[in-house]
């Protein structure tokens, strides 16, 4: 990364958002611990793992992995791990096909998504809904669980009848007390799919093939579910999405899923999202389900990633004031000597004189405009030997703020430039974008830090 030698190698690892390999091996080990705990109890190595013991304070190697793993099973409590998947003759007469309708496609991500592209996706699918309707059942799902990452987690979907006269039908469930997003996903389309066949079993059966559209924002969920074949996990859930599709299938109907944008203010989908968002926050009547091998991985890798926030904490380092969160994900500019100059700033150690005159390789830190000393903040803020650049600069991110819904005139300052991931208020695409700016700044100063 073009890094000096003697750079912190705990702010390197932030900056490229790679986990310092004492805590990768700890994220490993507990994985293997993991691994263990779905075999069956009376396996031959859950029982050499229950008995393994330190000797003489020296570890050995399963003592060592039960030790590492410990957070994890603290967390984990009584809770059990979905046993392995073992290949059973649903999985092999399984073969009812289930088709993905994108219409979600090439309207960016949540993150990145523009108004224009809101707008789009809006109009998209509620034509969709238009169309259909009066001729095939449709079901909106969402799922939803109450932290980042996992927790209780909660789904949701709204059935939209064929009939005019008939009533919108809404159910929402809590389906664990630990699990992910995308597994709440896929949970809300089984409800979605399981409230179809109560819909079509009280309605006569007609004598033609029809289409149930299922309506998701989930890409992920859905490609669990098509390729369902070839998932490992989610064990539980898949066995009761297998059972609805073959119930499904005989009642006559053809399941599409539909991949629509999330977040596009589509009247439906808010519903169901809302109500999934609700009933994670009632946690009376949790169901003891099993544990997806899933959302254990999800689970130490927030364990892990909270190690290494604390232990980034504790380091004192510049780099540290610029990026206080790690787990970031930054980017670099393409060319080398720009993207070496990022990175050395972001260390606070580059060939700016004030640190060279640190290490003892310059006699002064004055920079040579006269005014100040040669540092990062009057590298980016102040130098007037860089008054032109900066002037481009300003205008660039002065652009940046007034496309997006112009938040005033914000004050320029060493963090904004270098990491504006810090600020909540930016989106991940401005974000970027104010970065290209720094970068062309870099370039256009024709100073190789
Ligand atoms: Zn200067």
């Amino acid at each position: 990364m073009g890094a000096k030698l003697h750079s912190s190698t705990d702010s390197l690892n932030v900056i490229a958002n790679v986990l310092p390999v004492r805590l990768r091996i700890q994220e490993l080990c507990t994985r293997d611990y993991m691994r263990v705990l779905q075999k069956p109890a009376d396996s031959k190595i859950r029982t050499l793992f229950s008995t393994a013991v330190a000797i003489r304070n020296r570890f050995t190697p399963m003592s060592y992995i039960k030790y590492l793993a410990r957070d994890f099973e603290r967390s984990l409590g009584n809770m059990e791990i979905e046993k392995e998947d073992k290949v059973t003759t649903d999985i092999i007469l399984d073969d009812i096909a289930v088709q993905l309708l994108p219409l979600a496609e090439d309207l960016g991500n949540r993150n990145n998504r523009t108004q224009e592209q809101k707008a789009e996706g809006k109009l998209r699918v509620d034509s969709f809904v238009e169309q259909n309707r009066g001729s095939s059942v449709m079901v909106f799902s969402d799922g939803s669980v109450n932290e980042e990452y996992s927790g209780v987690g909660g789904c949701a979907a709204v059935l939209l009848p064929i009939e005019s006269w008939e009533t919108e039908m809404q159910q929402a469930e809590v389906f664990s007390v630990l699990s992910n997003s995308t597994e709440a996903e896929v949970c809300g389309i089984a409800l979605a799919l399981d409230m179809a066949i109560q819909y079509f079993s009280t309605h006569q059966e007609r004598s033609y093939r029809e289409s149930l559209f299922v309506l998701s924002d989930c890409k992920a969920a859905m490609d669990i579910v098509i390729n369902r074949y070839s998932t490992s996990g989610h064990v539980h859930v898949l066995s009761r999405i297998r059972s609805h599709l073959r119930s499904l299938h005989s009642m006559m109907v053809d399941v599409v899923l539909v991949w629509i944008p999330g977040h596009c203010d589509i009247h439906y989908h808010d519903v169901a999202d809302h109500s999934a968002r609700s009933v994670t926050l009632n946690d009376d009547n949790i169901p003891s389900t099993l544990v997806t091998s899933d959302t254990c991985k999800k689970l130490i890798a927030k364990q892990v990633k909270g190690l290494w926030q604390t232990r980034w904490q504790r380091v004192n380092s510049a780099t540290f004031d610029i990026m206080p969160t790690v787990g970031c994900k930054l980017s670099f500019p393409r060319e080398w000597c720009c993207a070496i100059s990022y990175v050395r700033l972001l260390l606070d150690d580059s060939l700016l004189k004030a640190h060279q005159q640190r290490i003892g390789v310059e006699v002064s830190k004055c920079c040579n405009c006269g005014l100040g000393v040669d540092d990062v903040e009057h590298f980016l803020l102040q130098c007037t030997l860089l008054k032109d650049q900066r002037q481009v600069l300003k205008q660039d991110i002065q652009t940046v703020l007034e496309e997006c819904d112009s938040r005033g005139n914000l004050d320029l300052s060493v963090q904004l430039l270098l990491f504006p991931f810090a600020n909540s208020h930016f989106t991940d695409r401005e974000c970027r974008e104010i970065l290209s700016a720094t970068f062309r700044f870099i370039r256009n100063s024709q100073r190789q830090l």
